[in-house]
């Protein structure tokens, strides 16, 4: 394998690598932080804009054997590359895909009477009976039965393979409403003929071993980040996104950075300018509050983020940079957390919007 300091990309695109063994040693990590439940693997938004084909193999290769996504586009893609592995598809049966689902073999997540009776109802077209799993709302009001609808259930047709609900505030463990939906979970299952039960994400596995149940669902920690930001655990980075100075000048004061002239130098002010931009999911909410790493330093992120391009202040790095010198905008354990927190938003947001200009470059899980 080639040596992690010495990037190869050698133009001004940058490059996003992912670390495959990173992400399946995070998914070991929860299956011993919840070693009674199955941990399955939740790549919708194509793997947290990661590539869903590339960690969903990684995982497989590595034993998982179910799947979470959110559209039947993202379902069907991921069978291509999946043939056997059980993909469940949390946002219900897609209008006019029923059909094409069943022949996958996706399990789709029925979330209210309609999408159940249109299930039924490709069963019976198709002459047979069709697994499936009910996901409840116990208290997110987003997704899922409501318990007035589970009175008479007619699941004719249906084979149950789970029952699950999903967690509204899991990051802060000492919210009642943790407990208010446990309570609901248990009472609205009682009302379904029995099947496997899943409650947890990531967050939600933090919670301890009463809302583990029979299948725990993480996405954000297999990725990497921290699912409670109070209670880090030792997950391991997954992604470093580098790229290379493309321009580098010498500012005299007084002079100003950016777009709104909005970084003003105080001092003879060396500013090395990156091909990176919002456009690349560089969030521009994060400009002037970040940094990033030039020959193992921290450097400050000056002025405002464009579309194409950023601004960093290399003074301190003493004419070692120019034109070609590879930064690492996000590197190590906590980059993506702080990276989120400094742009007001969490590591999700950050994940999925990293774009297509980026090029993804897996290393580790046999790639
Ligand atoms: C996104 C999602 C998950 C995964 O959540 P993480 O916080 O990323 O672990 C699990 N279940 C459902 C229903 C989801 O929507």
């Amino acid at each position: 394998m080639r040596h992690r300091s010495e990037p190869v990309f050698t133009s001004d695109r940058p490059l996003l690598e992912v670390d495959l063994d990173a992400i399946v040693a995070n998914r070991r990590l929860l299956m011993d932080l919840a070693p009674s439940a199955e941990v399955a693997g939740v790549l919708k938004a194509d793997g947290y804009g990661l590539g869903a084909v590339q960690v969903a193999g990684a995982l497989a290769a590595d034993g998982c054997q179910t799947f979470f996504v959110a559209t039947s586009d993202e379902a069907l893609a991921l069978r291509q590359s999946q043939p056997d592995a059980r993909i469940f598809l949390l946002g219900g049966p897609g209008w006019g895909a029923e059909r094409e689902l069943a022949q996958a073999r996706i399990l789709p997540a029925l979330n209210d009477p309609s999408q159940l009776a249109r299930w039924r109802a490709t069963a019976a077209d198709l002459g047979r009976r069709l697994p499936a799993a009910i996901q409840l709302d116990t208290g997110m009001c987003r997704l899922g039965f409501d318990a007035k609808d589970l009175g008479d259930l007619d699941l004719e047709g249906i084979d149950l393979v789970l029952v699950l609900s999903h967690l509204g505030v899991a990051d802060e463990p000492g919210h009642p409403l943790n407990e208010t939906q446990h309570q609901a979970f248990q009472a609205m299952r009682a009302l379904l003929p029995a099947a496997p039960a899943s409650l947890a994400a990531s967050s939600g596995i933090l919670l301890g071993k009463r809302f583990h149940f029979d299948l725990v669902r993480p996405g954000i920690a297999l990725y990497g980040a921290q699912p409670v930001a109070d209670r880090p655990v030792a997950l391991k980075p997954v992604v470093r996104l580098m790229v290379r100075v493309i321009q580098v000048h010498d500012v005299e004061a007084p002079g100003t950075v950016g777009y709104g002239a909005t970084h003003q130098v105080a001092r003879g002010t060396r500013i090395a300018t990156l091909p990176i931009g919002y456009a690349d999911g560089l969030l521009r909410a994060a400009g002037g509050r970040i940094t990033v790493k030039v020959a193992g330093m921290d450097v400050p992120v000056v002025g405002r983020i464009s579309m194409d391009l950023v601004t960093i202040d290399v003074t301190a790095l003493d004419g070692q940079v120019r034109p070609g010198t590879p930064v690492e905008v996000l590197a190590g354990a906590g980059a993506v957390d702080r990276y989120a927190a400094a742009a007001g938003t969490i590591p999700y947001e950050l994940l999925v919007r990293l774009g297509s200009r980026i090029e993804r470059r897996y290393v580790g899980g046999g790639a």
